[in-house]
Formats: C-alpha cells, structure tokens, sequence
C-alpha cells in the first residue's frame, strides 16, 4: 500500500546547499504509541490510515509517504552564547509540507529517524523519554493557547539507542509552521553568503509574513515581525511559568513559535531565577532571564540582515538598533497585559505594576504555586474566600496583607464578582505539565511499557482551563519526594 501525503514542498526547491537530500533509516520494528487524530485530520491526513502497519511504518521512517521529498536542512547557531557554525538536522528528516484546513503550510518532520550529513557525532536517533516529554509539553502549550510546533505522532523503533545507558528508541512526527531558526540565518550569514540570506528572507516573508512582501523595505519589516512575535512568545511563557531550557539561536524559530523541546519544565514554586535543565550550569536561561535572551537572539538574527537593509554599514546598524529597540516596549506590554489579566484587572491604572509586582516578590519569598496562586486568585475574587490562595504561601498573612490592596483596586472597575472570576480562570490554567507527573509518565513508558498514564496525562492537558474533578489530583504540585529538580535533554 502507498499512503499518499498531500504535500506541496517549496524549501526542498531553495538552492542545494540550504538542505541535504537524506532519507530516513529504517528502524526494526516500528509501533505507533501515540497518534493524534484531531491535528492529523486539520494536516489532511487520514488518521484511520495512519493508525495501520503502514502509517506506523511512515512515521518511524521505514517507509516514504508518497510525494515526501526528505530532507535535513542546514543551520548554524550560538549554543550558550558561543558559535557553531555548522549544526543542522542531525537526527531530524523534514517529509514535506502540507496544506492544513485554514490553509496554512507546514512541515511534517521526524525526529529521531536516523542519521544525516549534520549529525557529527550524534547517532540521528531520539531516546523514548524526550520524545514522550516534547510530545505531552507541546501539545499542553497549544492547549494553553501559546505558539507552537505540534506532535503528530509518536512510535517505538524497537530498537535501543545508546545514551549514559541503552534506552528505548523513539520517534517523534513534529508539525511546525517552519522549521527555519535564527541559526538558519547565521548558517548563511557566517559564509558570507548575502544571496543565501536574501533567499532564505524572501522565503520567510511569503510563508510567514506575506503581507511584508510589497513593503518599502521588507527585510526591516521582516525583522520587525520576528521581534515582535519573539516579544509576545516570551511574554506567553512567561505567564505560564514555562522554562525553555535551551534558548540557543538554533532552538529559536522565526515563526515565533515554541521550537525543541529539551529539557523544558513548568516552575511549580514561584521563583525568577529557577533553572531545571541539567546542563545550564550558569543559569543562562532561567526563567527570568528569558526576555534578555529573546532579544540577545534577535541581535543576531538582526546582524544576519545588515547586508540587506543598506550598503552604509553604520547605517544598516542604526537601523537595526531602532527595531530591536522596540522589543523592549512590545514584551513589557504584552507581559504587563497579561499579568493584569491574571489578577483580574479589566483597566490600567499607573500602579497596577507595583501591585502585581509586590504580589509576585510575596510568592516568591513565601514559596507559593506559581500555577494554583493565580487559579486560587480567580476563586478568591469571586466567593471573597481566601483560604484557598493564602494556603499556597507560607506565611499566609503575606498574602492577606497584599489582598487588602488587590479588592481596593478591585471596587474601582464595575466588573460583578462571577465575571471577574470567569475571565480569570479563563487565563489562569489549573493543569500545567508538572515535572513530577511527566516523569512518572516517562518510567511507566519505560519500566512497564505502560502507556495509560501517557494517556491520561494528554487527557487532562488538552483541557487545562476546566476544573475536571476526576482528575483533580493533577493540579497538585510534587510532595517534597516528589521534586524533579533537574531535566535532562537526552539527545
Ligand atoms: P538540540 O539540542 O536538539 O537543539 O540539538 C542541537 C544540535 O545537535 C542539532 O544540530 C541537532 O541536530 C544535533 N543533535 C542532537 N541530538 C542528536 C543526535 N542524537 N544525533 C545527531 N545529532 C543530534
Ligand atoms: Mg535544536
């Protein structure tokens, strides 16, 4: 049987050296442990034939759809600041691109389907773990309603891949709107190849920012969207208490979407300086530190750009500086905004800044719930009762003095108590992808080849707005032996 993939590629049509043509290796004994039916069917795909032999067999890379013309795409990047000018898909296969139901174009790729010409000395494969992880946290931020790549599908290979120990093979079918990076650009940029960086702009204006293309100065325009969708990306996480990991210009997409999930995690105490990831020793990419890394990657992918916004370098670099400029202002009101909404502010006031402010230094100083702070809030504000919130801090009478606050400016907007309730559970999820729960997952997977709490977990996730009684136990956060203090990206 052939299964036919509706896929109109264009980047596979750029100029040679932005891609290597490469297939997937075959893995021994593909099984399909996760599909999902509702992107499959907004991609055009028939999920009924994707969850056969075959359609496991596709998408562990064993067998071509047909029309996929497979590739690894070429990208540099800074890691931790400093710069590789060779990275690309080492263990990453870009199918093609398909048509989705509103008519937007995306990449259908693998993760984990074997070795390329960029996997140096990597084995182009992916342990069950971090497939498991990317697949629960980037299908729990669409629900939350931040940008991101999807998961279409993950598969056991049968076979064992190679990392501290032999760990289960996995693949993962990722969905993004592009896979291009600001690494894309400073591949291009740092062989002083201005023809392949024009290329590649034109290429992410008409695909992602298409009404630029007859601007007066598009490649301004250009960089001026990446900045502001990068502003509000990091605005969004923020709000949530997401923590990249891995800001590496290679991991940060020009779409503005959430890209490479490694060893990302959700704060459950409150604390700016927070650090999961195993391998950020120097707290590079706290949690706090985010919006500074934003626009430090943005710097260069503006530095890629200089040769097309004017011939008069210090020109081009003034003029760089003015859209970098803004992304100041576009974080901070996105971010302000946001957190207005979460204390169920409906108006500005001048002081609503140094409000939320002394809210957030109380969580912090108390160990409060970043998630069940806000959640409770929404409560409190609409039944008065605070027993609920001041529980998330340790002293709770640091929270009753901040209230007395909150409901004065509270009484001067006209919003009824059960309104303003409703729009704060609007924004202020119950169920976040806890480190605890997503570890657990990842051993039953493991240890048991038991995929219900897998299950149960997206479950829960797809929902995280609702209450769900039946699966309140989800909101709680760890008991102290519970604690993941550290994630590992496993590559
Ligand atoms: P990441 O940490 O996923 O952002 O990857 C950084 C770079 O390392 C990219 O060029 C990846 O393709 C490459 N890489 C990561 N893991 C592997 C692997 N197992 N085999 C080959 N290349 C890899
Ligand atoms: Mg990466």
């Amino acid at each position: 049987m052939t299964v036919h993939f509706p896929f109109q590629n264009t980047y596979s049509a750029l100029p040679a050296n932005f891609f290597a043509r490469v297939a997937p290796t075959p893995v021994a004994a593909p099984r399909l442990i996760k599909l999902n039916r509702a992107l499959a069917v907004q991609l055009g795909l028939d999920p009924d034939v994707l969850d056969t032999p075959e359609g496991a067999e596709i998408l562990a890379g064993k067998r071509l759809p047909d029309g996929a013309d497979p590739i690894a795409m070429a990208y540099a990047g800074h890691q931790f600041g400093h710069f590789v000018p060779q990275l690309g898909d080492g263990r990453a296969i870009l199918l093609g691109e398909v048509i989705d139901r509103e008519g937007i174009r995306r990449d259908i790729q693998l993760k984990g389907s074997g070795p390329t010409p960029f996997s140096r000395r990597g084995d182009g494969r992916a342990a069950l773990g971090p497939v498991l992880r990317e697949y629960i946290v980037s299908e729990a931020m669409f629900a939350l309603g931040i940008p991101t790549t999807r998961s279409l599908a993950a598969v056991t290979s049968g076979e064992r891949v190679q990392r501290e120990t032999m760990l289960p093979g996995a693949v993962l079918t990722r969905v993004a709107s592009s896979h291009i990076r600001v690494g894309t650009f400073q591949f291009f940029a740092a062989r002083g190849d201005t023809d392949g960086v024009r290329r590649l702009a034109d290429h992410v204006i008409a695909r992602h920012y298409p009404d630029i293309a007859g601007a007066e100065r598009p490649y301004h325009a250009l960089l001026e969207r990446v900045v502001a969708r990068q502003a509000d990306l990091v605005a969004r996480w923020l709000l949530v208490g997401f923590i990249h990991g891995v800001m590496n210009t290679d991991n940060c997409s020009v779409s503005g979407e959430t890209i490479d999930y490694g060893p990302c995690a959700f704060m459950d105490d409150y604390n700016p300086a927070q650090v999961f990831s195993s391998i950020d020793e120097m707290g590079r990419y706290a949690y706090a530190n985010q919006p500074q890394i934003a626009l430090w990657n943005l710097t260069r992918l503006a530095e890629c750009l200089l040769p097309l916004f004017s011939d008069d370098k210090d020109k081009a670099i003034e003029q760089a500086q003015f859209v970098l400029g803004e992304f100041a202002g576009t974080f901070t009101a996105a971010y302000q905004a946001g957190l207005r909404s979460k204390v169920g502010l409906f108006t500005v006031q001048d002081s609503d800044e140094a409000l939320i402010q002394d809210l957030l230094d109380a969580m912090a100083k108390n160990n409060a719930d970043f998630t069940l702070t806000f959640r409770r809030l929404g409560d409190a504000a609409g039944s008065a009762d605070d027993d609920s919130v001041r529980a998330q801090f340790t002293d709770p009478a640091a929270f009753d003095e901040w209230a007395v606050r909150w409901r004065k400016r509270l009484a001067d907007e006209p919003q009824s108590a059960a309104e303003r309730q409703a729009a704060m559970r609007a924004v202020n999820p119950l169920f976040i992808p806890r480190n605890h729960r997503v570890e657990a997952v990842i051993q039953a997977a493991m240890n048991r080849d038991d995929y219900a709490p897998f299950e149960e977990l997206i479950t829960v996730l797809s929902k995280p707005f609702e209450d769900q009684p039946k699966y309140a136990a989800y909101a709680d956060p760890p008991l102290p032996d519970q604690r993941v203090l550290q994630t590992f990206c496993g590559t």
